[in-house]
């Protein structure tokens, strides 16, 4: 950390900035400039704040260097994370992985419906709430159990790994038969709770950005399931809000090659939840591959019209086929493969 001391700083202040420093645990490097002190402390904690700094009297500016997260960045395994499934597929490695499936389980005939499409199309995981999320408590919250139970059928009957959303602690234990990867949706990011029991588990995490995170905070949020020592966490672009009222969200794609500099996680984007209207799902699917996400994570329903969740974002399964042919052709002018 620098800290940079006014011109007026008297020398009793810069001396009372040192002690709290060195309180701290920082070692103090002093650089007396013409003009300007300049401290700067190293040491090996990162949990400090730097406001009890720039509060100080005589402080001009406190510029943090080293990440406030340790196990998810990039310098913890700077060759980058790789997630190896017992099926021998792999996320983050040169395969752009391709997770698909409804918003919402609601029925046997509209999953095993979607799952034989999408894994036609080339589809590797299935995804599906079972859990809901709602902004309404009115609106249709999931089948629970039900649903986890269709998705492993789908999932085994068309070869596809199952991915679904985990809402509370008290839904780990239920769901562990049933699902091969656990989502994290952006609304939970920073539920910390249920962070640190998923750290316990021995399944991988697709943690999802909430709607108003910035990427430390994603990156913090990692940390937490971590720290707890499960290291099989893929990070996920779903969209921010912003002032921007045309799409449901704004598909931050920057954060894919930034997350990638930051951390050694693997990234993924989900251009359904990121735009929230179908046409504008395949562009943003194509951009998201050529930006360098690991996994794409998108909503496919039969009957899109009649889906009980998220039907204006959900593509046809034609639709989604298409979209997976010209990923085909992008991919490898990037490096990778689908
Ligand atoms: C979902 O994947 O259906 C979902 C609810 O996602 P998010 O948490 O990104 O809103
Ligand atoms: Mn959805």
């Amino acid at each position: 950390m620098i800290v940079a001391m006014q011109e007026t700083a008297t020398e009793e202040q810069i001396q009372d900035v040192i002690e709290h420093l060195v309180r701290m645990g920082f070692s103090v490097h002093r650089t007396t400039g013409v003009r300007q002190s300049v401290l700067a402390a190293v040491g090996a904690r990162v949990d400090f704040d730097t406001r009890n700094l720039e509060v100080l009297s005589g402080v001009e500016h406190v510029h943090r260097i080293s990440a406030p997260y340790k196990l998810s960045g990039r310098a913890f395994r700077p060759e980058g994370t790789i997630i190896k499934f017992a099926n021998g597929l792999q996320v983050g490695g040169s395969e752009v992985v391709v997770m698909a499936g409804p918003c919402s389980v609601e029925s046997r005939e509209q999953l095993f419906n979607v799952a034989e499409r999408v894994a036609k199309a080339g589809a590797r995981v299935l995804r599906g709430g079972a859990f809901k999320p709602r902004s309404s408590p009115y609106s249709f919250q999931g089948l629970g159990l039900e649903a986890l139970k269709l998705l492993r059928q789908a999932g085994d009957r068309f070869g596809l790994l199952v991915i679904s959303e985990v809402m509370e602690i008290s839904q780990i234990q239920m769901m562990l038969p049933y699902v091969d990867i656990f989502q994290v949706g952006a609304r939970n990011m920073q539920n910390f709770n249920l962070l640190r029991e998923l750290g316990k588990v021995d399944k991988p995490v697709l943690l999802k950005r909430g709607i108003a995170a910035t990427l430390e905070e994603l990156l913090l949020s990692a940390e937490y399931i971590m720290a707890g020592g499960n290291y099989q966490v893929i990070l996920c672009e779903r969209g921010i809000r912003t002032f921007e009222t045309y799409t449901r969200n704004t598909l931050d794609i920057c954060a894919i090659p930034i997350v990638h500099k930051l951390s050694h996680l693997p990234m993924a984007s989900d251009p359904s939840h990121g735009t929230g209207i179908r046409d504008k799902v395949p562009p943003m699917a194509r951009a998201s591959v050529a930006a360098g996400a690991d996994v794409l994570l998108i909503e496919v329903h039969h009957d899109p019209d009649r889906a009980l969740s998220d039907g204006a974002q959900s593509l046809y399964p034609d639709q989604f086929s298409t979209l997976m042919d010209e990923l085909r052709i992008i991919a490898p002018a990037v490096g990778r493969k689908l």
